[in-house]
């Protein structure tokens, strides 16, 4: 465990009060893992800012005597993004926290970067609108720029970095630099808005984002479809996706994980392959012919079963109960940690890469779940395991190799919206060639010390 000299801590007690600093071992310990199983020795400080001033003077004290700063929103990553495996300083945004504006005319919200998902759409629940991107966890804004996170409702909706308009950052040396513009379109200069999204931290801190935000559709229509076969159930996906129907949800579930959700949630659905799909639209009878539709595309796949409509107490249930998978699956193995592979590929290459990860969880015997965002091509496999049994362990790593390295040689990525934290930095090389240097000298450049966030995205 490291520590800060009593210099440091008395810099940053004059900077922020002594309540908002703490060495205090409850709290380092809060602050060394997300959900993955990567895990920090205790950094030597946490600190909350509250605003983009106390920031910008935190990292230029650390900048000056090269401590190490990583940002921390609600800690859901599933690759290690924000676990400080260098030491340092953890900077927690739970005090910023704020939804500075919301103009519902210009479709817009200002927020502080520690506002959670959850909290920013009960606000906006008011004025009919709502910020799509949905990873399940009601992770903060902050971490969903961060990791440039997305989930179910990306199929028609998009990834946060499709709703950022605007971004306050304070840069590793404490300046502080405004990105984009609040119009909603700019040809002006390089994107540095784009940037900063998908950093995990590396290049700068968000104390400010500009949102863009969409009106909340007036109906839904759920419909969960059946099938024999999990690579029947995935072709039917490129079908339902090229036909204009625009689903906004469209997820592939296995057998295996519909059984545990039956099993926790009482769902009462067949144990077999299903895809749930949602539609938004504006009226009944036009998510009536969608739905209609959605079926004959399915049953040419071989759906064996189609349902639509259910009611809306039902299909809360149904999202809870997918948004709950991983904490569904961990439930089934206690004391195990996950593997997550979150690679994604053109969709046309979906059914290959779910019969091929499904063959290399059979054929090596493990616990693993095949299922993903169908629609965006985003195959999840989670494999709980234990990693003190090295044996196991490195099998359930060989598995994610292989299915990463099948969706990158396939024109793929290694992630599709969790990031590359520490578990994904391996493959990166692999996915971007001569790029990836290019990605070390913006970061040499913008972080010259290193200080933001060290021991992400590259291999040290
Ligand atoms: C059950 C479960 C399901 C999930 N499902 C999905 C899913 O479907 N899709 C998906 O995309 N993700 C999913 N996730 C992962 C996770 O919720 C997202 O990656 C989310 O974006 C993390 O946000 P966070 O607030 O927890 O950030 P943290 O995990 O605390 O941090 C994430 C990264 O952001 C950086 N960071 C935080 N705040 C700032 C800031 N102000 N400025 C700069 N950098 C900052 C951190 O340093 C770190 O690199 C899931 C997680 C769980 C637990």
């Amino acid at each position: 465990m490291q520590r800060f000299e009593n210099q440091h801590q008395q810099a940053f007690k004059a900077i922020v009060p002594s309540e908002r600093f703490s060495v205090g071992e409850s709290n380092l310990d809060l602050h060394r893992q997300d959900i993955s199983p990567f895990k920090a020795p205790r950094p030597a400080g946490i600190i909350w800012p509250t605003s983009t001033e106390e920031v910008s003077r935190i990292l230029g004290y650390c900048h000056q005597a090269a401590i190490a700063v990583t940002a921390w929103g609600a800690g859901t990553s599933t690759e290690g993004n924000p676990v400080p495996i260098h030491g340092g300083l953890v900077m927690d945004f739970t005090h910023m926290d704020q939804v500075l504006a919301v103009r519902p005319h210009d479709l817009q919200a200002d927020v502080q970067p520690g506002v959670t998902r959850k909290n920013l759409n009960r606000r906006l629940g008011q004025h009919g609108l709502f910020f799509p991107p949905d990873p399940g966890a009601d992770a903060t804004i902050g971490g969903m720029i961060a990791n440039n996170a997305s989930g179910v409702q990306t199929v028609k909706y998009g990834a946060t970095r499709d709703y950022v308009l605007r971004l306050t950052v304070v840069l590793a040396d404490g300046r502080v630099i405004q990105t984009g513009t609040r119009a909603p379109k700019s040809s002006s200069g390089y994107d540095l808005t784009r940037l900063f999204v998908g950093s995990e931290g590396t290049l700068g801190i968000v104390t400010e984002a500009t949102l863009k935000l969409a009106g909340r559709p007036s109906h839904h229509l759920v419909t969960t479809v059946v099938f024999d076969e999990l690579a029947a159930a995935s072709e039917a996906v490129a079908l339902l996706m090229g036909s204009g129907l625009q689903p906004a949800a469209l997820e592939l579930l296995p057998p295996a994980l519909i059984r545990l959700m039956n099993r926790e949630q009482g769902l009462g659905l067949p144990e077999q392959p299903a895809l749930f799909c949602e539609f938004h639209g504006i009226s009944d009878s036009m998510l009536v012919e969608t739905a209609a539709l959605a079926r004959e595309l399915c049953e040419d796949c071989g759906a064996v079963a189609f349902r639509s409509g259910v009611q809306e107490a039902e299909r809360q249930a149904l999202w809870r109960a997918r948004h709950e998978a991983w904490e569904t699956i961990h439930r089934a193995h206690p004391g195990h940690q996950t593997i997550i592979v979150d690679a994604a590929v053109p969709i046309s290459h979906y059914p290959e890469m779910i019969t091929f990860a499904q063959q290399l969880v059979d054929q090596n015997q493990v616990a693993g779940y095949v299922f993903g965002h169908a629609g965006d091509g985003n195959l999840h496999v989670v494999m709980p395991g234990d990693p003190v049994d090295e044996k196991q362990w490195q099998v359930l790593e060989s598995i994610n190799e292989r299915i990463v390295t099948r969706a990158i040689e396939l024109g793929g990525t290694c992630t599709g919206e969790h990031g590359v934290g520490i578990g994904k930095r391996r493959f990166m090389p692999l996915e971007h060639g001569e790029a990836y240097g290019l990605m070390r000298s913006i970061k040499n450049l913008l972080d010259p010390k290193g200080i933001l966030n060290p021991g992400k995205m590259f291999l040290d």
